[in-house]
């Protein structure tokens, strides 16, 4: 299918009107690699860094862990590659690290709160991180953070590794960028320090949109009730875009969305300028947004939640198969 979109696969992602959108993709497994040059991804966007705990039937050591994230950042060869930092509980259960049953998964012990509340892995993996980048650019993002002080305590985390590797004597990254992930509508509405603190944020859109409609992601029955294309999810996200554009934070969105065109232009039409997702889905994601004017759609859009549509997916996909 990439053969299909080769011709566009160095031509820059500009839309109808004269828009820039990064499109960069998601990886996690040594195996998504070489995908960085075939789809023609500007940089890593979301490296899942718990596929490298989930495939293995014990846990990691950090020199192993080291390793593997070298090996990432040489593969990239430069290109920005953004490190999320372990993301488990929930749908996604380590068989050595097996949380206490929990009524509601989705809504317990997971991802950063088992990083703050047990702070040893998220140590050991951080301090991977600094050695493997041995003093080119390092990106980490923390994920699943409801409120700024779990950011403020992660960051810290980060700042004490940092301390750690410099009295070993240790190369530190030659620059740092620390960003949150933000998959919980409480973090939309944090306190303006936090979006002038944080150095990127980056919509899961996956989980935001399973706390946002109370719908569990893994649950089809309900999961479908609900169109990413709603008027109340939009109008949530524009509100996200105008708190960073507010406060200059760069916003991308890495939730499985990005790699749908359809919704990807109404992503951008909102106001989304960087979009990461699976490798395969670059190439379509192009190739719609390099014909379409944002401008047009955030119209067709704004008509439909005027007429009261439920869902702007009818019009927008309307106004595509009428574009000349
Ligand atoms: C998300 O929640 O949208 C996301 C990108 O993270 P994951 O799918 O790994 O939970
Ligand atoms: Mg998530």
């Amino acid at each position: 299918a990439q053969e299909r979109y080769a011709s566009i696969r160095d031509v820059e992602t500009v839309t109808q009107c004269g828009t820039r959108i990064s499109l960069t993709m998601n990886a996690g497994l040594m195996a998504d690699l070489p995908s960085l040059e075939n789809s023609g991804a500007e940089g890593v966007g979301l490296f899942r860094t718990e596929l490298q705990f989930l495939i293995r039937n014990k846990m990691p050591t950090r020199s192993e862990l080291s390793s593997i994230y070298k090996h990432v950042l040489d593969s990239a060869g430069g290109k920005r590659v953004v490190f999320r930092t372990l993301d488990i509980g929930s749908d996604k259960v380590l068989s050595y690290m097996k949380p206490a049953d929990e009524p509601n998964p989705a809504l317990g012990w997971r991802a950063i709160r088992v990083g703050l509340d047990k702070p040893g892995v998220m140590r050991m993996q951080l301090q991977a991180l600094l050695r493997a980048a041995n003093g080119r650019p390092l990106t980490v993002m923390f994920p699943f953070v409801a409120q700024y002080d779990e950011y403020r305590a992660a960051r810290a985390e980060m700042d004490k590794a940092i301390e750690r590797e410099r009295i070993l004597g240790h190369a530190l990254p030659e620059s740092l960028e620390i960003g949150a992930m933000l998959e919980t509508p409480s973090l939309a509405f944090a306190p303006k320090r936090f979006f002038e603190e944080v150095q990127f944020l980056s919509i899961g859109g996956n989980d935001l949109k399973q706390f946002f409609f109370a719908a569990d992601r893994e649950n089809e029955r309900v999961r479908k009730r609900y169109d990413t294309l709603n008027v109340s999810f939009l109008t949530f996200l524009q509100g996200i875009v105008e708190r960073c554009e507010e406060t200059n934070t760069p916003l991308s969105f890495c939730g499985e969305d990005a790699g749908r065109p359809l919704e990807a232009v109404c992503l951008a039409a909102m106001g989304l300028r960087a979009l990461s997702m699976r490798p395969a889905s670059i190439g379509p994601v192009k190739s719609l947004l390099l014909r379409v004017d944002l401008g047009a759609v955030r119209q067709v859009i704004e008509e439909a939640a005027v007429s009261g549509e439920q869902s702007v997916r009818r019009a927008v996909l309307e106004h595509l198969r009428n574009m000349s």
